[in-house]
């Protein structure tokens, strides 16, 4: 909900007119002709099952992109950028190989689909060179195959959701701690296509570091080197689909490792004077060895917001006594978690590092209504998008030193680019991943959007972040992976030789290009 609190805050600073832009109705949406060949169909329904190949109006929209800007914005006003001429559910491994294949033979693109939540346009309808295009749904291809208690791993498809995984490890005392802000939605294959990291990244590590295997359906065969816990055997294969995003096949089954669920959680908050200052007490405690497994730091200006938004509710009083009062500081959310001990004695270690670096401990209930409101971010978007704000959110990685002139160039490029319009946006910033030798930084910028004009806007915007991005030499994406909406920015960080292998690879696997096309892979 939009409360009362931030409405104000944005309409003073965006000058909005009040009004309420609502999205079209489902059957107002309008969908481009389906071009599926008779033949194709009928191959598809003999494979997985007559009933199993939808082209429904609703079906298509709902499988026409994932949760990014541009996507929402396009369906919103009932255009979305082309849909699939047919959704198809296949039941298993040896059913995605046999569709990849007659795909390939009738020259159909196909899309993955797994949660449906990708940020850069990963899911987007695009049939390539191909005559027409599919998205295979993967919500059949659930469940855990094998769990193996004893080495601490589970075997599980590729289309089980993040919640029924940890649901059913939980029964066996066990969790994989994969929480990404997306987590009610998204698939387990889904997060490996994309190399997703979980809000206890420092903890559980990233999902590249849970994964020991994967299995690989592409349309010349299956991938699936061994799943050991280490092997000097050469390059890892596996780490080549890790983050492949359906480009060179299908990851229809993952080994991942598991641990004993943690006995507590303990999350709280500190104040910091500035960014700059909290930031630094971050990285005195990371390299310290002192890592909280939660860090979400948010600047001055995202700190407001939040707090406006009413995750502050419940943050509110108890930052009110401590330096939010006059609204200056930036906000840190630390957490740990596992046995009391290990919290307590960990715990100690990080705050006596922080405190001396300037923090102000300002206790339990900031954390608590973090994790209250940990998976909210997404109705909030919507309801902004309503109100005729513009929502865009740019991420990237670099390391500690390059830190403060990747935050002042990002944040300059979207204010000139945001700013075009007479209004100036809001930029906030925010500290969510923490390694030894640097960050991850997540932009959010809010700005008056003008009716119609929402995708020009956010594509000025993200060229300036982007290029602001790649001109600092941090990454294009630290964790919403590259997608078509990364794609002509990510030749810069890869090198020609390595957009080149990248496509060599592509061409053995895939030699048709049916698979996703126009996404992490430049157009030659
Ligand atoms: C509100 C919100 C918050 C988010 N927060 C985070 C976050 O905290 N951390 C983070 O890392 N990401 C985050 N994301 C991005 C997104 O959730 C991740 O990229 C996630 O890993 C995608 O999983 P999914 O199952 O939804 O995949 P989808 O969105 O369905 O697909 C993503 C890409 O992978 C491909 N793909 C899907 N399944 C497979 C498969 N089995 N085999 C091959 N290719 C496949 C698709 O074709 C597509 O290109 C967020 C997104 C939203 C909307």
């Amino acid at each position: 909900m939009l409360t009362r609190e931030l409405a104000g805050m944005l309409d003073d600073a965006l000058g909005l007119d009040g009004a309420a832009r609502e999205p079209v109705a489902l059957a107002d949406v309008r969908l481009p002709p389906l071009t599926l060949s008779a033949r194709a169909r009928e191959r598809l329904e003999a494979t997985v099952g007559a009933g199993w190949v939808t082209s429904d109006a609703v079906s298509r929209v709902l499988h026409s992109g994932g949760k990014g800007y541009v996507d929402l914005v396009a369906i919103r006003a009932g255009a979305p950028h082309g849909a699939p001429d047919a959704v198809v559910y296949p039941e298993s491994h040896e059913a995605v190989l046999a569709v990849l294949a007659l795909c390939a033979a009738e020259r159909v693109a196909v899309v993955p689909f797994g949660g449906g939540t990708s940020m850069v346009g990963g899911l987007s309808a695009i049939a390539g060179s191909q005559h027409a295009v599919i998205s295979l749904d993967l919500r059949r291809l659930a469940g855990v195959r094998a769990l193996d208690e004893h080495s601490l791993t589970a075997t599980v498809a590729a289309g089980t959701r993040a919640p029924a995984f940890e649901a059913l490890l939980s029964e066996h005392g066990l969790t994989l701690g994969h929480y990404p802000d997306s987590f009610e939605f998204v698939t387990l294959g889904g997060c490996a296509a994309t190399r997703s990291v979980g809000q206890a990244s420092s903890g559980y590590g990233r999902i590249d570091q849970a994964i020991q295997g994967v299995r690989l359906a592409t349309p010349a065969g299956e991938l699936a080197p061994a799943a050991l816990p280490a092997s000097a055997a050469g390059p890892a294969l596996r780490e080549l689909v890790v983050g492949s995003e359906g480009v060179l096949g299908v990851i229809t089954g993952l080994l991942v490792r598991v641990r004993p669920q943690p006995a507590e959680r303990l999350y709280e908050g500190v104040v910091f004077e500035s960014f700059e200052a909290a930031a630094e007490a971050l990285r005195i405690a990371v390299q310290a060895q002192a890592a909280p497994d939660v860090v979400r730091l948010t600047d001055e200006l995202a700190t407001r917001l939040a707090l406006a938004a009413g995750e502050g509710r419940r943050r509110r009083a108890p930052l009110g006594r401590h330096a939010l009062r006059s609204r200056g500081g930036a906000l840190a959310i630390v957490g740990w978690e596992g046995q009391r001990d290990a919290i307590t004695r960990r715990r100690l270690h990080t705050m006596t590092l922080l405190r001396r670096a300037g923090g102000t401990v300002v206790g339990e209930p900031a954390g608590r209504a973090w994790a209250a409101s940990r998976f909210a971010g997404p109705y909030l978007r919507d309801e902004l998008l309503s109100h005729g704000v513009l929502v865009g959110e740019f991420e990237t990685a670099t390391s500690w030193t390059a830190l403060p002139a990747l935050r002042a160039a990002v944040s300059t490029a979207l204010a000139g680019s945001l700013g075009a319009c007479g209004t100036p946006p809001l930029i906030g910033c925010q500290v969510s991943h923490v390694y030894d030798t640097g960050v991850s930084l997540s932009f959010t910028a809010l700005a008056r959007s003008l009716d119609g004009q929402q995708e020009a806007q956010w594509r000025a915007a993200k060229d300036g972040a982007s290029a602001a991005i790649v001109r600092s030499g941090a990454t294009i994406s630290h964790h919403h992976s590259v997608g078509r909406d990364n794609a002509s920015w990510v030749a810069s960080e890869l090198g020609p030789l390595g957009i080149a292998s990248l496509r060599a690879l592509k061409a053995q696997l895939d030699p048709v290009g049916v698979m996703n096309p126009g996404k992490l892979i430049p157009a030659g």
